[in-house]
């Protein structure tokens, strides 16, 4: 962030101001985790602040400190709006285009207050006054991390705000095994541990939560996977009826597409998962080394992200989208076949 960017935001945050915060649709862990931090750091100063998710998130996020105090916009659109309109600040977390948040689009964009954008995703759209994007940052909580240490302030981070911002760079470096994981990410994460975060605790209950279900649905996934050897790609299908032979709920399929990554010599994986409630299949990409899975998404599905984890979409039929991906691959030959 630059140095004009910072002493703007602590003059703007010396007096106690209405604050919205906002994390993309679909929130994973280091959006929830993000948000979460920064509304704890935010209510040391007496701000009015309130975090609008564009929807729910999954049943393993649902212990982190606060989070009951979250809106979800689609289930309180009248009153998320007027707080949206009266609101003077507008922290957008982990997402850099304003579609990413869905039908709160509109009214995010027409709010004049005053936006900041913090952000690690690739190609940040310019809405925002304040803009902090850096795409080799692990995640948007270890830029939170960075930017109470701007102001100067990471003697207020307590117990909560270590809890919240170690969880998100813990699900967003994969367990800090990603290329993103830094020296800095772990001196971060010491610094985490030392105000409070419980790391081992913190770990049970994103991961160790497991229904019997969701086990089950990964065989089913595990044993649609299909391996294209002349590509080094793998991919895993999940149709409606499988989701709901297995009961499915919000955020049973994470993870899944890293399975398909593990496969000896694969570089390039994808899940399609069919949404017959928004008439989409949902799309997660993953790679290892420079194939950009950004690139390919916003190119072919509407989607982006990072350069190894980016999503997108189809509204072809599930057998449609993974014939429009294979069809789409000899494109890439070259390119999967140089790692
Ligand atoms: P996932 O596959 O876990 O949903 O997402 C992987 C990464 O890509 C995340 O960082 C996520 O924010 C980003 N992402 C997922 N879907 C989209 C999308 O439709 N558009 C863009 N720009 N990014 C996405
Ligand atoms: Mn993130």
């Amino acid at each position: 962030m630059k140095k004009d960017d910072i002493s703007n935001i602590k003059v703007l945050l010396n007096t106690p101001k209405k604050i919205v915060i906002v994390p993309h649709k679909n929130p994973d862990g280091d959006a929830i985790g993000s948000t979460l931090g920064l509304y704890h750091y935010l209510l040391n100063y007496n701000h009015n602040v309130c975090i609008i998710a564009p929807n729910d998130y999954p049943k393993f996020l649902k212990w982190m400190p606060h989070e009951a105090s979250i809106l979800k916009y689609d289930a309180q659109t009248k009153t998320c709006n007027t707080i949206i309109n009266q609101a003077e600040i507008i922290f957008t977390l982990d997402f850099n285009a304003l579609n990413r948040t869905g039908d709160m689009e509109a009214v995010l964009a027409q709010s004049d207050s005053i936006k900041i954008m913090i952000d690690h995703h690739q190609q940040p759209d310019d809405y925002a006054q304040f803009t902090y994007s850096d795409v080799t940052m692990s995640s948007t909580c270890e830029m939170v991390y960075n930017f109470i240490d701007f102001l100067e302030d990471t003697s207020k981070i307590d117990s909560n705000i270590a809890t919240c911002l170690y969880t998100g760079i813990m699900t967003d470096t994969g367990s800090f095994r990603f290329q993103s994981t830094t020296s800095n990410t772990h001196k971060i994460i010491a610094n985490l541990i030392d105000k409070g975060a419980q790391n081992a605790q913190i770990h049970n209950a994103i991961y160790d939560t497991n229904s019997f279900n969701r086990l089950q649905l990964l065989g089913r996934a595990l044993s649609n996977l299909k391996v294209l050897p002349e590509y080094n790609t793998a991919y895993i299908t999940l149709s409606q009826e499988e989701l709901i032979s297995f009961n499915f709920e919000k955020g049973d399929t994470e993870g899944f597409v890293n399975y398909a990554l593990s496969l000896e010599r694969i570089i390039f994986a994808a899940i399609f998962i069919e949404d017959q409630k928004q008439k989409i299949i949902k799309i997660s990409l993953r790679s290892k080394g420079a194939f950009s899975v950004n690139a390919f998404s916003r190119i072919n599905f509407e989607g982006g992200g990072h350069t190894n984890a980016a999503g997108g979409r189809s509204e072809l039929s599930l057998n449609e989208t993974v014939e429009k991906f294979i069809s789409i691959l000899p494109r890439y030959k070259t390119a999967l076949n140089n790692e």
